[in-house]
């Protein structure tokens, strides 16, 4: 199949002129090696930067290995941030072949898992947004089977972001709901942005309560 390339970088607007010796087909090379990744081992529960054995992020508690692909800065942030609140599909796409090459870079390691689970939105907010970033940055890896009915945002809340960290963990408790046929199973939980982890605490521990396996955590962006 012939893939469509754009003939200049999403980020500088300079001209690609020869996009094949890019990583990305959206970046030009100088950009995409200016890319934020975390580079440097982070513990394989919470994601943060500290000895593994140490963690005392009791959110994370049922987090079997943690993975992490870039800082939430920008340019990643901005990208993210564009997808999530203007609808911005160009970033999204861009966004999307960094995790569609992390799960061929990674197949060995994730492929004996049973599924993936975007971190769902509740109804209002995905009738608000028209969809679920999560979801749709999923959609094209073909390493493990998308199941987008295992969690359901029970209960609206406010938006994480903005909130004070005490707040976090109130705001969001109990929040989320796991379908029973999770039982037993092994599963890697995916969301766009891990800041202080909340969230995921809660997905993680509702998973547990239905009687998840394994749980493994893939986050596009890490606040450290
Ligand atoms: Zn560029
Ligand atoms: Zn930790």
């Amino acid at each position: 199949m012939i893939q469509l390339l754009p003939a200049w970088c999403f980020h500088c607007h300079r001209f690609i002129s020869r996009p094949l010796l890019s990583p990305s087909p959206y970046l030009c090379r100088s950009c995409y090696e200016m890319l934020p990744v975390i580079d440097r081992p982070i513990c394989r529960r919470c994601g943060l930067h500290h000895p593994t054995g140490d963690c005392r992020e009791p959110w994370a508690e049922h987090i079997h290995t943690f993975y992490a692909m870039f800082y939430y800065q920008d340019p990643i942030q901005r990208w993210i941030v564009n997808l999530k609140y203007s609808g911005g599909f160009f970033a999204g796409r861009l966004l999307r072949h960094f995790i569609d090459v992390w799960f061929e870079t990674n197949a060995e390691r994730v492929r004996n898992l049973d599924a993936v689970l975007p971190v769902p939105i509740h109804p209002f907010r995905l009738r608000q947004r028209g969809f679920n970033q999560t979801t749709f940055l999923l959609r094209k890896q073909r390493i493990l089977p998308l199941q987008t009915r295992i969690l359901k945002k029970q209960r609206f809340t406010s938006q994480q972001a903005g909130l004070a960290r005490w707040k976090r963990s109130d705001n969001i408790r109990d929040s989320f709901q796991a379908h029973a046929s999770v039982h037993s199973k092994n599963v890697l939980v995916f969301d766009d942005v891990c800041t202080t982890g909340q969230t995921l605490g809660e997905v993680c521990t509702c998973l547990k309560k239905a009687g998840a396996g394994e749980i493994h955590v893939l986050t596009l962006s890490r606040s450290m």
